[in-house]
């Protein structure tokens, strides 16, 4: 693929007149700068970009609460009662799962632990947690407040999965090599799917069948897996998992987030769970006296009526992304991405490396590129030349071209804009 592109404005203008989903850009409000122009926004991997239709979703529910008072709930044009079933197969349509192993609930560190009290049951002789190097700080500080909870220690039983080379990279040889060694020590695996720093995409059926020999539980975080990659959470055979719907998934800043929990455990009632009354039986929820009786599937994991308004932006942006079907963004990433990449070797520095990896299957959109010897200032001036993306200490700033609504265009000029600046410093 990378050996046609060509580093020239008309090319990249060109491979946006041939992008099928370039209409979609228009479905979002891109955000501008003092000079009225439009930003080029590569940070969807942070907060993903508001869909147009958001607006008129949450209002619809708006009027039915002033209309209808208490009744929205069941009189509704989209009752509230099962609002969340709306969701469902959308959702678990981007993660590969079906409709019993999803639920829209809470927010995605609060779902790390509700699960957690399900699936991490540390005995005495099996008490450990394996999460990945640079993983998430939230998801490092849940764990082990998990791990204390149960009474152990952090030092001892938080297990890091990081590469013996040095790389940023991880490499599953050394997954292998400490589950040959700790495997039965350890009762869970918390891993992102995509890990937010590397951009490293891992091959989780690989990762759950290794530590599913070993007896171990592996559920993955997905906050920058879901809407990005083609996660197969049902095929992958992990336990569980859970995502934020406000990065890839443009829901919202601080929008509700999804489980996955695996069908294996659909039926099992005898998991041990945190209830509350949306976990129960629907047919007798409002029975109010009956004995606590567990909804089958992920809705089982579920804890309070939800709120609706933040519902309905999540599915305006589900219902943009059926639309663009999901397959031809996925294919559409692979090739932003990919140009993306070329133009930044393209630009032969010396002090700029890329450490994501370089197989489009092993990514999703996100390049996480080293600057050396850089520092924050380098993110200030793109910040001046209009180019919005991260920077994570010491040296990396992440860019998440993301097929929705980013051009060849735009990384083309953000490449352009580095160049300059690169040559500035
Ligand atoms: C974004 C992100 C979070 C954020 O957690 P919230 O509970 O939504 O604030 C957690 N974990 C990972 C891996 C993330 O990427």
């Amino acid at each position: 693929m990378q050996n046609n592109f060509n580093a020239t404005p008309e090319f990249a203008k060109q491979l946006d007149a041939l992008d099928q989903i370039r209409p979609f850009r228009n479905e979002f409000y891109i955000p501008k700068n003092e000079k009225g122009e439009e930003s080029l926004y590569l940070c969807g991997n942070s907060l993903g970009l508001q869909p147009k239709r958001a607006k008129k979703y949450i209002e619809e529910e708006l009027e039915d609460w002033a209309k209808y008072g208490v009744d929205g709930h069941t009189k509704g044009k989209n009752p509230w009662l099962n609002y969340h079933e709306l969701l469902t197969q959308p959702m678990a349509n981007i993660v590969g799962a079906k409709p019993i192993e999803v639920v829209v609930m809470n927010t995605l560190t609060t779902n790390l632990h509700l699960l957690m009290a399900s699936f991490y049951s540390p005995t005495p002789r099996r008490y450990k947690i394996l999460i990945e190097a640079d993983a998430f700080p939230s998801d490092k500080y849940a764990v082990e407040s998990q791990i204390k909870f149960h009474g152990y220690n952090p030092e001892e039983s938080l297990i890091i999965w990081k590469s013996t080379d040095d790389k940023p990279l991880l490499k599953i040889e050394d997954l292998e090599q400490i589950l040959e060694t700790q495997g039965e020590e350890i009762s869970l695996l918390l891993i992102g799917s995509v890990n937010y720093y590397t951009g490293q995409y891992f091959d989780l059926k690989q990762i759950t069948k290794l530590a599913h020999s070993k007896g171990c539980m592996v559920g993955f975080d997905c906050a920058h897996g879901a809407g990005n990659v083609d996660l197969r959470l049902h095929d992958s055979g992990a336990d569980f998992a859970a995502w934020c719907s406000y990065k890839y998934l443009n829901s919202g800043p601080g929008s509700l987030a999804g489980i996955f929990v695996h069908e294996r455990h659909a039926y099992n009632k005898n998991l041990n769970r945190f209830a509350g009354w949306w976990s129960h039986n629907k047919e007798t929820r409002f029975k109010m006296r009956d004995e606590f009786d567990v909804l089958p599937g992920a809705e089982g994991w579920q804890l309070s009526n939800p709120p609706i308004l933040s519902m309905a932006a999540i599915k305006a942006s589900l219902s943009v992304f059926e639309e663009a079907r999901f397959p031809r963004l996925l294919e559409k990433s692979k090739k932003l991405s990919a140009y993306f990449e070329y133009l930044i070797n393209n630009l032969k520095s010396e002090n700029i490396s890329i450490i994501t990896p370089k197989n489009t299957e092993d990514r999703g959109c996100q390049l996480s590129i080293r600057v050396r010897n850089a520092n924050k200032s380098l993110h200030r001036k793109l910040e001046e030349a209009n180019v919005i993306c991260d920077w994570r200490e010491p040296d990396v700033i992440r860019c998440a071209p993301v097929p929705l609504y980013n051009s060849y265009f735009d990384v083309f000029l953000t490449v352009e804009r580095l160049e300059k600046i690169l040559a500035e410093i």
